[in-house]
């Protein structure tokens, strides 16, 4: 869930989650797969949070 530069590297201590991500779906959208773009924004939401909240928790 790491947020990446122009270069692809990831941002250090950046994360998105949901609608605020890319790429998810490509050029298709996957009808068959009922719901899956809200089950990638709360399990990607918890994702990013955790590895979030462990980045502010190693930084300091
Ligand atoms: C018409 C429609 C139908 C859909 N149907 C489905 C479906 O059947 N199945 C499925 O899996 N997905 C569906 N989706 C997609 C799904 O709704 C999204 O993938 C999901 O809601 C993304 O969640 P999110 O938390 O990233 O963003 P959002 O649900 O958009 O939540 C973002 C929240 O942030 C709030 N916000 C914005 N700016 C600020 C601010 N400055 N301060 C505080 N709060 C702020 C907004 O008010 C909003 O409540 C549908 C989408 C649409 C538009």
């Amino acid at each position: 869930m790491e947020v990446l530069d122009q270069d692809d590297y990831p941002v250090p201590g950046l994360y998105a989650a949901g609608v605020d991500t890319g790429g998810t779906d490509a050029d298709t959208y996957n009808f068959a797969l009922t719901d899956h773009s809200f089950g990638f924004a709360i399990n990607g939401g918890r994702i990013a949070g955790e590895n979030a909240a462990n980045y502010a928790i190693n930084k300091n």
